[in-house]
């Protein structure tokens, strides 16, 4: 399909995209690549997803404002949802992320209102909550938001199907933000892939779900209190400072046969590893969840086919400590290879990085 009504047409229908250089050669290792959305990440499924599911029951007037708390490809998705659709949008962030992610949303039109990073994704959340109650305005509340899931199970679930008709489908990896992929990919991979073996990765400095300690929560599902085995980590996007009510549904219903702890390092590491090595360009938490597919082949029978999801676009990070060894200047090896040939000999060049 190359003809579309509107940009939204364009949301969902990522390829499964083979690792080659990088995976270990026993296993056939398959990626999800969420950036080729059209705003980059997996996080435009989300958006569409609960803008239509509001607009069809009604809870969504026409014009009226859109309020969201994330950490950035919630608020990126939306803010493409709603410049197509016309609705005003206010995305609240914890200022800790990434600065690229604020500007690429007022860029589509959005108003963001950043809460400082001490108040963790709890306080944002708060923020967001009282907003929109003085305001009246719409919020979308992914973390809790059933129609978020629920994109999952008609779209990413289906199209992993169809791609895999046929063929071995031994494991499929993903971490969490909302849960949203999680609970919703998994409960159909249940029902129509009963062996697929669901495997949920962890930062390493927010194991959650692994402490075994449960989260407190409000009666409509919101976290009561941070969760005391949350630390800060470098997976943005990823396990938030609770359990979010998608996610602790997925738990519930035994949804998940393994947990993993990714240590950042190595999440960072294979971003940079599936970039330079397979041309792969991805976030951090696509290289969180890669991280953690390597671990499940280590054990993984040979001939097992393993499918990891990809969230996001690597140029979401350029600010980050994924870029902090990528030199903006040339390199004395860059200056060795102007200096190799005679043209402009006499021009100066800056001392290297
Ligand atoms: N990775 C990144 C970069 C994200 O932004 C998100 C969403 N916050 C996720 C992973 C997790 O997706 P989900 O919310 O569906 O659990």
């Amino acid at each position: 399909m190359a003809k579309f009504d509107s940009i939204l047409g364009t949301v969902g229908g990522t390829p499964l995209v083979r690792i080659n250089n990088v995976a270990p050669k026993h296993v056939t290792l398959y990626a999800k690549v969420e950036a080729f959305n059209p705003l980059g990440s997996v996080k435009d499924r989300l958006a569409l997803g609960v803008i239509e599911a509001a607009e069809r029951s009604g809870e969504l007037k026409p014009g009226q404002t859109v309020i969201e708390a994330t950490s950035g490809n919630t608020g990126i998705g939306l803010a493409m949802v709603c410049a197509q659709k016309g609705y005003p949008l206010v995305v609240v962030m914890a200022d800790s992320f990434s600065v690229e992610r604020r500007k690429l949303m007022r860029f589509l039109g959005a108003k963001v209102v950043l809460t400082p990073a001490a108040l963790r994704a709890t306080g944002m959340i708060n923020k967001c909550l009282e907003l929109a109650k003085t305001h009246g305005w719409f919020l979308t509340r992914q973390f809790e938001n059933e129609a978020n899931a629920d994109m999952h199970s008609r779209t990413t679930a289906p199209e992993l199907l169809a791609d895999l008709a046929g063929e071995r489908f031994d494991y499929w990896v993903t971490g969490y933000g909302t849960g949203g992929t999680l609970k919703g990919v998994a409960r159909v991979l249940r029902r129509e892939r009963p062996d697929t073996k669901i495997v949920v990765c962890e930062p390493a400095d927010a194991p959650l779900i692994q402490s075994g300690e449960a989260q407190q929560r409000q009666p409509d599902g919101t976290p009561a209190a941070g969760h005391p085995a949350w630390k800060p980590h470098p997976m943005q996007g990823w396990t938030p400072d609770f359990i979010p009510k998608l996610t602790g549904e997925a738990v519930d219903s035994h949804l998940i046969d393994r947990l993993i702890s990714i240590p950042g390092p190595e999440a960072l590491k294979a971003s940079r590893d599936l970039a330079a090595k397979e041309g792969v360009f991805v976030g951090i938490t696509a290289g969180a969840t890669f991280a953690g597919a390597l671990k499940v082949a280590e054990t993984a029978e040979p001939g097992s086919t393993i499918v990891c999801m990809m969230p996001d676009t690597g140029e979401r990070y350029l600010s980050t400590p994924l870029f902090a060894d990528t030199p903006a200047e040339m390199t004395a090896e860059e200056i060795a290879i102007f200096r190799s040939t005679p043209l402009y000999a006499d021009v100066e060049l800056p001392q290297p990085a």
